[in-house]
C-alpha cells in the first residue's frame, strides 16, 4: 500500500476523534468504510478514432444525515484509496457544519488536459451513463472538484435529465447559473475559507494588514482565496501551481497573475518574483499558507520545516497524521479541511435547495447565509478544541462525529 495512503490517514483520523466522544462508541466502526464503491471502464471513441478504455470510481461513504454528496476529480493519480479518503472527508465535513448531506467523491483516471473539449464530454457522458442509477437529487449528488468544472456538471445534468426524461437540476451542483447553478458557488470555497480565517486571527490577535500569504495551488480555490485575501488587505507573496512556485519581495496582484497564467499556462515567470521549488515554498517564512491543491503535501519529512504560523486547508487531506502531531507540538495552527473548505459545499446545499424549491436567491441572501454557517461552525469546533486541548482537526471529527452517530443511533444502522 503506497506511502501516506489517504483512506487510512482517515481512518486514523475517526480513531483519534472517537476518544473523546460523548455518546456511544461501538458504531464508530460503521464510520470507517464507504457503504458502497463502484468502479466503472469508460470506453472512449477518441478523435484519432481509436478506443481508449479509463476507469472511474463512485464511492458513496455514508447518507444517514442526507443524500450522498461529493464532488469529481479528473487527475491522473486518482485512485480508489484516494476517493475513498474524499468520501470519508465529505460526510465529517457535511457533519462538521451542519449541512444535511452525507458523503461522496467520484474520479476518473484521465489528465483532461490532453482530452479535446469532444473527448472530455464523451468521457463525462459515459461516466454518467454507467453511475446513472446511483446518482440523484436524493440519492448522491455530484459536484466539481480537482480539473472539472462548470461545462463538465453541465453536461452531467445533460446527460442525467436525458436519460431519466425528467428535469432535475438538483443532480449536480456546481452548474454554471445559466443552467440553474447558484450566484456565488465560484467563491464559495474561497470565501468560506476566509471567514474562519480571519475569525481564528482574530481570536489570536494578528491584524490583516500585517499577514503575508503562501498559496499552493491556483485553480478555482487559490485563485479565488488570493482575489477575496488581496482585496481584504492581505499580502500575497508566494504562489504555487503544478508547475512550479514563485515568490515576490513585494507583493502579488492576484487579478494580473491570473491573466498571466491564461496567457502563458502557469505562474512560473510573473513579474517581479522569483521561482523557487516546492521544498523553498512550503518552508517560506509567512503568516498563513494555504495549501489549495492535492492531498499529503506536509509530512513527516518537511513539516518540521514549516515556518507559517496558520494553515488553511483548503484542499482536501494536504497534512498527513505526522505533519499534525509535529504542527501541534510547534503551536502552528490548522484551520482542518473539513472545516475551511465546506464553504463549497453549503453553497452546493444552497443551490441543490434552490434547484428544488424554484425560488433562486440573492448574491447576498448566499453570501450572508454562507457567514453564519461557516462563523458558527468556526465558533463550535474552536470552543471544543479549546475545552479538551486537542487540535481543531480532532474537534472539527468530533463535532461530526457526534451528529452523525446521533443520527445513526436513532434510525438504527439497518441491521
Ligand atoms: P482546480 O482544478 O480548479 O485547481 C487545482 C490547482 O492545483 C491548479 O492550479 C493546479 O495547477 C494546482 N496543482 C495541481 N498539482 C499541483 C502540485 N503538485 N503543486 C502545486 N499545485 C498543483 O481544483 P480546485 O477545485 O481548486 O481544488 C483544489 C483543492 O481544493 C482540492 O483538494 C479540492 O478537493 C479542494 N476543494 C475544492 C472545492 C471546490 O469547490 N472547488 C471545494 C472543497 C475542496
Amino acid at each position: 500500500m503506497a506511502k501516506n495512503n489517504p483512506f487510512l490517514t482517515a481512518q486514523k483520523q475517526i480513531d483519534l476523534a472517537s476518544k473523546y466522544l460523548e455518546i456511544d462508541h461501538d458504531l464508530v466502526e460503521i464510520l470507517k468504510e464507504p457503504q458502497r464503491v463502484v468502479e466503472v471502464a469508460l470506453p472512449i471513441r477518441m478523435d484519432n478514432g481509436k478506443i481508449k478504455i479509463f476507469r472511474g470510481f463512485r464511492s458513496q461513504h455514508n447518507n444517514y444525515r442526507g443524500p450522498y454528496k461529493g464532488g469529481i476529480r479528473f487527475h491522473p493519480d486518482v485512485n480508489i484509496d484516494e476517493i475513498k479518503a474524499l468520501s470519508v472527508w465529505m460526510t465529517f465535513k457535511c457533519a462538521a457544519v451542519g449541512i444535511p448531506f452525507g458523503g461522496a467523491k467520484g474520479g476518473i483516471i484521465v489528465d483532461p488536459h490532453k482530452l479535446s473539449k469532444a473527448e472530455k464530454e464523451k468521457l463525462t457522458r459515459a461516466y454518467v451513463d454507467k453511475i446513472f442509477e446511483f446518482i440523484g437529487p436524493y440519492k448522491d449528488i455530484p459536484a466539481p472538484d480537482v480539473y472539472t468544472d462548470g461545462q463538465i456538471m453541465s453536461w452531467i445534468l445533460d446527460e442525467y435529465n436525458h436519460i431519466s426524461r425528467e428535469h432535475n437540476p438538483a443532480v449536480v451542483t456546481g452548474k454554471p447559473v445559466a443552467v440553474e447553478g447558484s450566484l456565488g458557488r465560484d467563491t464559495a470555497t474561497s470565501m468560506g475559507g476566509v471567514i474562519v480565517l480571519d475569525k481564528l486571527l482574530k481570536r489570536i490577535g494578528i491584524e490583516r494588514d500585517k499577514a503575508s500569504v503562501a498559496i499552493q495551488g491556483f485553480g478555482n480555490a487559490g485563485a479565488n482565496v488570493a482575489d477575496i485575501l488581496y482585496h481584504q488587505g492581505f499580502k500575497i507573496v508566494a504562489v504555487a501551481d503544478s508547475k512550479g512556485a514563485i515568490v515576490s519581495r513585494n507583493q502579488i496582484d492576484p487579478h494580473a497573475l491570473v491573466e498571466h497564467k491564461k496567457k502563458t499556462g502557469s505562474v512560473i515567470g510573473f513579474e517581479s518574483t522569483r521561482t523557487v521549488s516546492t521544498d523553498e515554498f512550503l518552508k517560506l517564512d509567512v503568516t498563513v499558507i494555504i495549501p489549495a491543491a492535492l492531498e499529503n503535501v506536509f509530512t513527516a519529512e518537511n513539516a518540521d520545516s514549516v515556518k507559517a504560523k496558520v494553515i488553511l486547508e483548503l484542499a482536501n487531506g494536504p497534512s498527513t497524521i505526522e505533519a499534525d502531531e509535529i504542527f501541534h507540538k510547534k503551536k502552528i495552527l490548522v484551520i482542518p479541511d473539513i472545516l475551511a473548505n465546506a464553504g463549497g459545499v453549503t453553497v452546493s446545499y444552497f443551490e441543490w435547495a434552490q434547484n428544488l424549491s424554484r425560488d433562486y436567491w440573492t448574491l447576498e441572501k448566499v453570501e450572508s447565509r454562507l457567514q453564519e454557517v461557516m462563523s458558527s461552525s468556526f465558533e463550535t469546533i474552536y470552543e471544543k478544541s479549546l475545552q479538551h486541548s486537542i487540535t481543531m482537526r480532532v474537534a472539527a471529527f468530533v463535532v461530526a462525529m457526534e451528529r452523525i452517530l446521533s443520527s445513526i443511533n436513532l434510525r438504527g444502522n439497518g441491521n
